[in-house]
Protein backbone atom coordinates (compact mmCIF):
# COMPACT_ATOMS: atom_id res chain seq x y z
CA UNK A 1 0.00 0.00 0.00
CA UNK A 2 1.36 3.33 -0.67
CA UNK A 3 2.07 6.06 1.34
CA UNK A 4 -0.91 8.37 -0.03
CA UNK A 5 -3.22 5.51 0.68
CA UNK A 6 -1.96 5.26 4.16
CA UNK A 7 -2.51 8.95 4.74
CA UNK A 8 -5.97 8.50 3.50
CA UNK A 9 -6.88 5.85 5.66
CA UNK A 10 -5.65 7.85 8.51
CA UNK A 11 -7.65 10.62 7.56
CA UNK A 12 -10.62 7.94 7.00
CA UNK A 13 -9.79 7.19 10.71
CA UNK A 14 -9.94 10.65 11.70
CA UNK A 15 -13.60 11.46 9.93
CA UNK A 16 -14.71 7.58 11.56
CA UNK A 17 -13.67 9.17 15.16
CA UNK A 18 -15.28 12.48 14.45
CA UNK A 19 -18.68 10.63 13.44
CA UNK A 20 -18.44 8.28 16.62
CA UNK A 21 -18.28 11.03 18.46
CA UNK A 22 -20.84 12.84 16.49
CA UNK A 23 -23.40 9.13 16.90
CA UNK A 24 -21.43 7.45 19.96
CA UNK A 25 -21.20 4.64 17.16
CA UNK A 26 -17.64 2.59 16.28
CA UNK A 27 -17.39 3.94 12.68
CA UNK A 28 -14.39 2.45 11.64
CA UNK A 29 -12.42 -1.07 12.93
CA UNK A 30 -8.39 -0.34 13.00
CA UNK A 31 -6.12 -3.20 12.48
CA UNK A 32 -3.65 -3.32 15.52
CA UNK A 33 -0.75 -6.50 14.92
CA UNK A 34 0.86 -6.96 18.51
CA UNK A 35 4.40 -8.39 18.99
CA UNK A 36 5.06 -9.73 23.12
CA UNK A 37 1.84 -11.14 24.28
CA UNK A 38 3.14 -12.00 27.30
CA UNK A 39 2.70 -10.79 31.42
CA UNK A 40 1.82 -7.39 30.28
CA UNK A 41 1.32 -7.03 26.00
CA UNK A 42 -1.53 -10.53 27.04
CA UNK A 43 -3.93 -8.33 28.97
CA UNK A 44 -3.18 -4.91 26.60
CA UNK A 45 -4.00 -6.79 23.34
CA UNK A 46 -6.72 -7.63 25.05
CA UNK A 47 -8.31 -4.33 25.89
CA UNK A 48 -7.85 -3.50 22.43
CA UNK A 49 -10.05 -6.23 21.44
CA UNK A 50 -12.44 -5.23 23.96
CA UNK A 51 -12.35 -1.27 22.34
CA UNK A 52 -13.49 -3.11 19.17
CA UNK A 53 -10.14 -2.98 17.19
CA UNK A 54 -9.26 -5.96 14.92
CA UNK A 55 -5.90 -7.20 16.72
CA UNK A 56 -3.38 -9.40 15.27
CA UNK A 57 -0.87 -10.76 17.74
CA UNK A 58 2.51 -12.64 17.65
CA UNK A 59 4.52 -13.98 20.54
CA UNK A 60 7.57 -16.73 20.14
CA UNK A 61 5.51 -18.11 23.57
CA UNK A 62 2.64 -21.26 22.25
CA UNK A 63 1.29 -20.06 26.04
CA UNK A 64 1.12 -15.81 25.30
CA UNK A 65 -0.24 -17.42 21.33
CA UNK A 66 -3.51 -19.28 22.81
CA UNK A 67 -3.86 -16.91 25.80
CA UNK A 68 -4.65 -14.10 23.06
CA UNK A 69 -6.09 -16.33 20.93
CA UNK A 70 -9.02 -16.63 23.74
CA UNK A 71 -8.85 -13.11 24.29
CA UNK A 72 -10.55 -13.08 21.02
CA UNK A 73 -7.22 -11.84 18.65
CA UNK A 74 -6.29 -13.57 15.76
CA UNK A 75 -2.30 -15.05 15.84
CA UNK A 76 -0.11 -14.93 12.77
CA UNK A 77 2.67 -17.24 12.47
CA UNK A 78 5.14 -14.32 12.23
CA UNK A 79 5.42 -11.08 13.52
CA UNK A 80 6.58 -10.01 9.95
CA UNK A 81 2.90 -11.80 8.72
CA UNK A 82 0.93 -9.89 11.79
CA UNK A 83 1.97 -6.44 10.95
CA UNK A 84 1.43 -6.96 6.58
CA UNK A 85 -1.66 -4.45 6.17
CA UNK A 86 -1.80 -2.76 9.74
CA UNK A 87 -2.59 0.49 10.51
CA UNK A 88 -1.04 0.30 13.59
CA UNK A 89 2.20 -1.52 15.18
CA UNK A 90 2.87 -2.73 19.31
CA UNK A 91 5.48 -3.96 20.59
CA UNK A 92 5.59 -5.04 24.61
CA UNK A 93 9.06 -6.55 25.16
CA UNK A 94 11.61 -7.50 27.03
CA UNK A 95 14.91 -4.93 26.12
CA UNK A 96 16.14 -2.76 23.43
CA UNK A 97 17.71 -5.56 21.96
CA UNK A 98 14.59 -7.22 21.21
CA UNK A 99 12.78 -4.18 19.60
CA UNK A 100 15.50 -3.30 17.62
CA UNK A 101 15.89 -6.41 16.05
CA UNK A 102 11.99 -7.44 15.65
CA UNK A 103 11.66 -3.73 13.99
CA UNK A 104 14.38 -4.64 11.62
CA UNK A 105 12.22 -7.47 10.47
CA UNK A 106 8.92 -6.14 10.45
CA UNK A 107 9.71 -2.22 9.04
CA UNK A 108 9.91 -3.89 5.37
CA UNK A 109 6.39 -5.02 5.55
CA UNK A 110 4.62 -2.61 7.29
CA UNK A 111 3.01 -0.45 5.16
CA UNK A 112 4.35 2.79 4.29
CA UNK A 113 2.60 5.61 6.73
CA UNK A 114 1.78 2.90 9.44
CA UNK A 115 2.15 3.36 13.33
CA UNK A 116 4.81 1.92 15.31
CA UNK A 117 4.10 1.70 18.89
CA UNK A 118 7.02 0.45 21.60
CA UNK A 119 5.03 0.03 24.85
CA UNK A 120 8.05 -1.44 26.35
CA UNK A 121 10.67 -0.31 28.91
CA UNK A 122 14.32 -0.11 27.37
CA UNK A 123 17.20 2.11 26.91
CA UNK A 124 17.00 5.50 25.55
CA UNK A 125 19.46 4.97 22.84
CA UNK A 126 17.44 2.35 21.69
CA UNK A 127 14.36 3.63 21.42
CA UNK A 128 15.99 6.62 19.61
CA UNK A 129 17.63 3.83 17.17
CA UNK A 130 14.10 2.47 16.60
CA UNK A 131 12.92 5.99 15.74
CA UNK A 132 15.16 6.33 13.10
CA UNK A 133 14.80 3.19 11.77
CA UNK A 134 10.66 3.90 11.28
CA UNK A 135 11.40 7.45 10.14
CA UNK A 136 13.83 5.81 7.16
CA UNK A 137 10.90 3.20 6.31
CA UNK A 138 8.73 5.78 6.04
CA UNK A 139 6.23 4.94 9.15
CA UNK A 140 5.67 7.24 12.06
CA UNK A 141 6.99 5.59 15.59
CA UNK A 142 6.55 6.28 19.18
CA UNK A 143 7.93 4.85 22.35
CA UNK A 144 5.32 4.47 24.84
CA UNK A 145 6.57 2.54 27.93
CA UNK A 146 4.03 2.35 31.03
CA UNK A 147 3.47 2.36 34.35
CA UNK A 148 0.90 0.54 36.60
CA UNK A 149 2.07 -3.01 36.14
CA UNK A 150 0.38 -6.46 35.14
CA UNK A 151 -2.46 -4.84 37.33
CA UNK A 152 -3.24 -1.95 35.89
CA UNK A 153 -2.62 -3.83 32.30
CA UNK A 154 -5.36 -6.07 32.81
CA UNK A 155 -7.54 -2.86 33.97
CA UNK A 156 -7.06 -0.59 31.31
CA UNK A 157 -5.47 2.09 33.88
CA UNK A 158 -1.88 2.01 32.48
CA UNK A 159 -0.06 5.40 32.30
CA UNK A 160 1.75 6.27 29.24
CA UNK A 161 4.18 8.01 29.03
CA UNK A 162 4.84 8.91 25.07
CA UNK A 163 8.16 10.30 23.18
CA UNK A 164 7.50 11.53 19.65
CA UNK A 165 6.20 13.88 16.65
CA UNK A 166 3.11 15.91 17.28
CA UNK A 167 1.86 13.48 14.32
CA UNK A 168 2.58 9.99 15.42
CA UNK A 169 1.08 11.03 18.93
CA UNK A 170 -2.25 12.62 17.78
CA UNK A 171 -2.53 9.25 15.86
CA UNK A 172 -1.27 6.96 18.82
CA UNK A 173 -3.42 8.81 21.54
CA UNK A 174 -6.43 6.81 20.83
CA UNK A 175 -4.99 3.86 20.63
CA UNK A 176 -3.33 4.18 23.69
CA UNK A 177 -6.82 5.05 25.33
CA UNK A 178 -8.21 1.50 24.91
CA UNK A 179 -5.18 0.65 26.74
CA UNK A 180 -5.02 3.23 29.65
CA UNK A 181 -6.18 6.45 31.72
CA UNK A 182 -3.42 8.97 31.83
CA UNK A 183 -1.49 9.39 28.63
CA UNK A 184 1.29 12.34 28.77
CA UNK A 185 3.20 13.56 25.20
CA UNK A 186 6.53 13.84 27.22
CA UNK A 187 8.31 15.36 24.00
CA UNK A 188 10.52 13.77 20.74
CA UNK A 189 11.93 11.01 20.22
CA UNK A 190 12.98 8.49 23.27
CA UNK A 191 11.46 11.46 26.10
CA UNK A 192 8.61 8.57 27.25
CA UNK A 193 11.21 6.53 27.92
CA UNK A 194 13.14 9.32 29.59
CA UNK A 195 10.72 10.18 31.76
CA UNK A 196 10.06 6.15 32.93
CA UNK A 197 13.52 5.52 34.06
CA UNK A 198 13.34 9.03 36.07
CA UNK A 199 9.77 7.96 37.34
CA UNK A 200 10.96 4.52 38.21
CA UNK A 201 14.54 5.95 39.90
CA UNK A 202 12.46 8.04 42.25
CA UNK A 203 10.74 5.33 43.14
CA UNK A 204 13.81 2.90 43.88
CA UNK A 205 15.37 5.49 45.93
CA UNK A 206 12.00 6.75 47.76
CA UNK A 207 11.25 2.59 48.61
CA UNK A 208 14.44 2.15 50.05
CA UNK A 209 14.47 5.21 52.00
CA UNK A 210 10.98 4.65 53.39
CA UNK A 211 11.99 0.99 53.80
CA UNK A 212 15.52 2.16 56.24
CA UNK A 213 12.77 4.55 58.00
CA UNK A 214 10.74 1.31 59.38
CA UNK A 215 13.81 -0.64 59.98
CA UNK A 216 14.66 2.30 61.99
CA UNK A 217 11.95 3.10 63.92
CA UNK A 218 11.70 -0.60 64.58
CA UNK A 219 14.72 -0.60 66.79
CA UNK A 220 13.07 2.72 68.75
CA UNK A 221 10.18 0.99 69.55
CA UNK A 222 8.25 2.43 67.22
CA UNK A 223 5.16 1.00 65.75
CA UNK A 224 4.73 0.57 62.29
CA UNK A 225 1.13 2.30 62.83
CA UNK A 226 2.66 5.68 64.49
CA UNK A 227 5.36 6.12 61.77
CA UNK A 228 2.86 5.59 59.10
CA UNK A 229 0.22 7.87 60.51
CA UNK A 230 3.10 10.59 60.86
CA UNK A 231 4.94 10.31 57.56
CA UNK A 232 2.09 9.86 55.44
CA UNK A 233 0.65 13.62 56.50
CA UNK A 234 3.92 15.20 56.85
CA UNK A 235 6.73 15.78 54.96
CA UNK A 236 8.30 12.30 54.60
CA UNK A 237 4.67 11.65 52.59
CA UNK A 238 5.54 9.86 49.44
CA UNK A 239 3.65 6.98 46.83
CA UNK A 240 6.47 3.91 48.58
CA UNK A 241 4.71 4.71 51.77
CA UNK A 242 0.93 5.97 51.62
CA UNK A 243 -0.22 3.54 48.35
CA UNK A 244 2.51 0.80 48.94
CA UNK A 245 3.29 0.55 52.26
CA UNK A 246 6.58 -2.09 52.60
CA UNK A 247 5.63 -3.34 55.66
CA UNK A 248 1.91 -5.01 56.64
CA UNK A 249 -0.94 -3.34 58.20
CA UNK A 250 -1.09 0.48 57.27
CA UNK A 251 -2.13 0.29 53.27
CA UNK A 252 -4.12 -2.80 53.21
CA UNK A 253 -3.34 -3.05 49.57
CA UNK A 254 0.21 -3.05 49.74
CA UNK A 255 2.04 -6.21 48.51
CA UNK A 256 3.23 -6.98 52.26
CA UNK A 257 0.30 -7.60 53.10
CA UNK A 258 0.76 -10.68 50.96
CA UNK A 259 3.65 -12.38 51.63
CA UNK A 260 5.62 -9.73 48.55
CA UNK A 261 4.38 -11.12 46.09
CA UNK A 262 4.91 -8.98 42.68
CA UNK A 263 2.63 -6.15 42.59
CA UNK A 264 5.86 -4.99 40.87
CA UNK A 265 9.00 -7.01 41.09
CA UNK A 266 12.61 -6.56 42.39
CA UNK A 267 14.05 -8.08 39.25
CA UNK A 268 11.97 -5.36 36.92
CA UNK A 269 13.27 -2.52 39.38
CA UNK A 270 16.97 -3.26 39.12
CA UNK A 271 16.23 -3.59 35.16
CA UNK A 272 14.67 0.18 35.45
CA UNK A 273 17.64 1.39 37.53
CA UNK A 274 20.21 0.48 35.41
CA UNK A 275 18.87 1.69 32.58
CA UNK A 276 18.97 5.45 34.55
CA UNK A 277 22.43 4.36 35.40
CA UNK A 278 23.68 3.56 31.69
CA UNK A 279 21.67 7.14 31.02
CA UNK A 280 23.16 9.17 33.44
CA UNK A 281 26.46 7.65 32.58
CA UNK A 282 25.67 9.10 28.84
CA UNK A 283 24.76 12.59 29.31
CA UNK A 284 27.02 13.03 32.51
CA UNK A 285 24.61 13.17 35.14
CA UNK A 286 24.98 12.90 39.15
CA UNK A 287 22.74 10.39 40.06
CA UNK A 288 24.56 9.41 43.20
CA UNK A 289 21.39 7.80 44.84
CA UNK A 290 20.69 6.20 42.35
CA UNK A 291 23.48 4.55 41.68
CA UNK A 292 23.00 3.37 45.41
CA UNK A 293 19.75 2.42 44.77
CA UNK A 294 21.17 0.12 41.62
CA UNK A 295 23.61 -1.27 43.75
CA UNK A 296 21.14 -2.32 46.56
CA UNK A 297 18.72 -3.72 44.34
CA UNK A 298 21.63 -5.70 42.44
CA UNK A 299 22.76 -7.36 45.77
CA UNK A 300 19.00 -7.79 46.76
CA UNK A 301 17.88 -9.85 43.55
CA UNK A 302 21.92 -11.23 43.93
CA UNK A 303 20.54 -13.01 46.96
CA UNK A 304 17.61 -14.44 45.21
CA UNK A 305 14.68 -11.91 45.95
CA UNK A 306 14.32 -10.59 42.11
CA UNK A 307 10.91 -12.51 42.33
CA UNK A 308 9.55 -10.72 44.85
CA UNK A 309 7.60 -7.80 45.03
CA UNK A 310 10.77 -4.80 45.15
CA UNK A 311 8.68 -3.15 48.60
CA UNK A 312 9.94 -6.71 50.31
CA UNK A 313 13.80 -4.82 50.38
CA UNK A 314 12.69 -3.96 53.66
CA UNK A 315 12.74 -7.39 55.14
CA UNK A 316 16.73 -7.80 53.68
CA UNK A 317 17.70 -4.34 55.39
CA UNK A 318 16.43 -5.29 58.37
CA UNK A 319 18.57 -8.00 58.19
CA UNK A 320 21.91 -5.94 57.80
CA UNK A 321 21.37 -4.08 61.11
CA UNK A 322 23.53 -5.08 63.70
CA UNK A 323 20.43 -5.63 65.67
CA UNK A 324 22.47 -4.01 69.05
P1 LIG B 1 7.19 -10.87 29.57
O1 LIG B 1 8.50 -11.54 29.62
O2 LIG B 1 6.03 -11.44 30.33
O3 LIG B 1 6.71 -10.67 28.05
C1 LIG B 1 7.57 -10.45 26.97
C2 LIG B 1 7.08 -11.32 25.82
O4 LIG B 1 7.84 -11.02 24.65
C3 LIG B 1 7.22 -12.82 26.08
O5 LIG B 1 5.96 -13.44 25.99
C4 LIG B 1 8.19 -13.29 24.99
O6 LIG B 1 7.89 -14.58 24.51
C5 LIG B 1 7.95 -12.23 23.93
N1 LIG B 1 9.04 -12.09 22.98
C6 LIG B 1 10.37 -11.97 23.20
N2 LIG B 1 11.04 -11.85 22.04
C7 LIG B 1 10.11 -11.91 21.05
C8 LIG B 1 10.18 -11.85 19.63
N3 LIG B 1 11.34 -11.72 18.99
N4 LIG B 1 9.03 -11.94 18.93
C9 LIG B 1 7.85 -12.09 19.57
N5 LIG B 1 7.71 -12.17 20.91
C10 LIG B 1 8.84 -12.07 21.64
O7 LIG B 1 7.47 -9.35 30.06
P2 LIG B 1 6.39 -8.28 30.55
O8 LIG B 1 6.27 -8.33 32.04
O9 LIG B 1 5.17 -8.39 29.71
O10 LIG B 1 7.17 -6.93 30.21
C11 LIG B 1 7.25 -6.43 28.88
C12 LIG B 1 7.89 -5.06 28.93
O11 LIG B 1 7.12 -4.21 29.76
C13 LIG B 1 9.31 -5.05 29.53
O12 LIG B 1 10.09 -4.14 28.81
C14 LIG B 1 9.08 -4.60 30.96
O13 LIG B 1 10.21 -3.95 31.51
C15 LIG B 1 7.92 -3.63 30.78
N6 LIG B 1 7.09 -3.42 31.98
C16 LIG B 1 6.69 -4.49 32.73
C17 LIG B 1 5.91 -4.27 33.86
C18 LIG B 1 5.43 -5.43 34.72
O14 LIG B 1 4.95 -5.17 35.82
N7 LIG B 1 5.53 -6.66 34.27
C19 LIG B 1 5.53 -2.96 34.22
C20 LIG B 1 5.93 -1.90 33.41
C21 LIG B 1 6.72 -2.15 32.29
Amino acid sequence: MGGGLRADRRADRRDARDAEEHTGRDAMTTTIAFIGLGNMGGPMAANLVKAGHAVRGFDLSPAAQDAAREAGASVAASATEAVSGADVVVTMLPAGRHVKAVWEEILPACAAGALLIDSSTIDVDSARAAHAMAEAAGCLSIDAPVSGGVGGAAAGTLTFMAGGSDAAFAEAKPVLEAMGRKIVHCGGPGAGQAAKICNNMILGISMIGVAEAFALGETLGLSHQALFDVASTSSGQCWSLTTYCPVPGPVPTSPANNGYEPGFSAELMLKDLRLAQAAANTTGAATPLGAEAAQLYALFAGQGHGGRDFSAIVEWLRGMGVGK
